[in-house]
């Protein structure tokens, strides 16, 4: 639809991907008196979204991950009752390999706060047991953690779920249409200028991910390319529930569509210091999705090398030659600690932040899609602990903020 620019708006929210999708849909249901927009320069879960691994767990060693996951979980199981249609979860579980036994004491203490959480289904599985469990895994490794109802669905399923959603509440969903700037007079939101108009708002929310810093420089948030991979159809075996496997928090690797397997991994730092982060490149309007050079289809790329890295543990990817159908990369959307950010702006009032996720947007989008409403309607936050958790401020202070993560793949 088009938006009348001269009818102003309760809340813009820019970008539709899952997290301003979500974001729209929870506000919509909350208050549905309030006049919304969502505002997308391409099409809905066009951006990060459509190009992730797709991947969902609760394993994580911070609480507030953990709670993101489980909050989620629940939205995604009853996602029919919110949009007419299920997000195709795949429950493969989630296999995370430790060869180091130091390692793997770490994750025995994540599992237990896991558990405290109500995650029940976690384990931990020690030496020959994975083995026993796993015949997949042919070499020697110290233990496992293990959770069944780990796994994976359909991204673009989420997010378009979610608008669709909202829409049937009320909500304006423009698609094609960029937002050139954020209006601000006096400290405070105007609006969102689109070309030569300026759509009135009360308040705006930037959920424009790995873009934000085109219209918000000042917030920590930087691009960073990864690469997914994925195999022929594998006829010599029955990978359909081949689980989402991780090794020593590194390469990962899963079914992909029943017949296939898809892997993936990045090397490249993604430690960004809070001083460096404004120094990145922002990321071009157009997102440069080419695959670079040494992270194609042959033999000697990217690809492979991670295929080698994963083969240490899991034998049969190289005796059985496994090769690589197709590469394809998006932008992660990296802060300084690899978690979220969901707050207002400290220095423009009626400006609020919902982007950062850090490699987990998918699997969190229900939970930050809800604090982001609460936020928005000054109401407590419906995850404890939310507020501080996600908050900017530390990050602008170069400071750390409370219960870090660092199950970071
Ligand atoms: C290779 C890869 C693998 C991943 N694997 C996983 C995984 O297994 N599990 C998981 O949970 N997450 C994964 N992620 C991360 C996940 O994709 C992101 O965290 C998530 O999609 C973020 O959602 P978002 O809504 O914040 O951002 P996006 O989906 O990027 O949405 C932002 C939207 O804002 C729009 N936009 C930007 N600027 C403007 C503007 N000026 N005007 C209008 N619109 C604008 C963009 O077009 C875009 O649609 C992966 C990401 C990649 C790249």
């Amino acid at each position: 639809m088009t938006l009348d620019p001269r009818e102003p708006v309760d809340v813009a929210i820019v970008g539709a991907g899952v997290i301003g999708a979500a974001t729209a849909y929870y506000l919509a249901q909350a208050a549905p008196h309030l006049r919304i927009a969502l505002l997308e320069q391409d099409h809905v879960g066009s951006g990060s979204t459509a190009r992730s691994f797709a991947a969902y767990r609760k394993q994580f060693r911070s609480r507030i991950h953990v709670l993101a996951s489980a909050v989620s979980q629940r939205e995604f199981e009853r996602f029919e009752e919110i949009a007419g249609h299920d997000v195709g979860l795949r429950q493969i579980g989630y296999l995370f390999l430790y060869r180091d036994p130091e390692a793997l004491e770490r994750a025995a203490g994540a599992v237990a706060l896991q558990r405290e959480c109500g995650v029940d289904d976690v384990v931990v599985l020690r030496g020959d047991d994975v083995r026993g469990r796993f015949p997949f895994v042919d070499s020697p490794v110290a233990g496992a953690t293990w959770c069944p109802s780990d796994g994976y669905l359909d991204p673009l399923a989420v997010a378009a779920g979610y608008a669709e959603a909202a829409r049937r509440l009320g909500v304006a969903i423009v698609q094609g249409t960029r937002v050139d700037a954020v209006e601000v007079a006096g400290g405070r939101v105007q609006g969102v200028r689109l070309g030569q108009d300026l759509v009135r708002a009360e308040q705006v929310v930037l959920a424009t991910g790995a873009w934000m810093r085109a219209l918000a420089p000042h917030v920590p948030i930087a691009p960073v390319k990864r690469y997914v991979y994925i195999s022929p159809r594998i006829k010599e075996r029955d990978v359909s529930g081949f689980p989402m496997t991780v090794l020593d928090l590194g390469p990962y690797v899963r079914s992909e569509a029943r017949e296939s397997l898809a892997w993936g991994f990045d090397e490249r730092p993604t430690e960004l210091a809070p001083g460096e982060i404004p120094r990145a490149a922002p990321l071009p309007p157009e997102p440069d999705y080419a695959i670079e050079p040494g992270y194609g289809r042959d033999h000697d790329e990217y690809g492979f090398e991670i295929l080698l890295r994963l083969s240490e543990a899991i034998g049969f990817f190289l005796e059985e030659e496994i090769g690589i159908a197709d590469a394809s990369c998006g932008y992660y959307e990296v802060t300084p600690d690899h978690r979220v950010i969901i707050d207002r702006d400290p220095g423009i009032g009626g400006l609020v932040l919902a982007a950062g996720a850090s490699g987990h947007g998918i699997m969190h989008a229900p939970a930050y899609g809800m604090l982001t409403a609460d936020l928005l309607l000054d109401r407590p936050a419906r995850l404890e602990g939310g507020r501080e958790a996600f908050a900017l401020g530390p990050l602008l202070a170069g400071e750390a903020r409370p219960d870090p993560e660092t199950m970071i793949i």
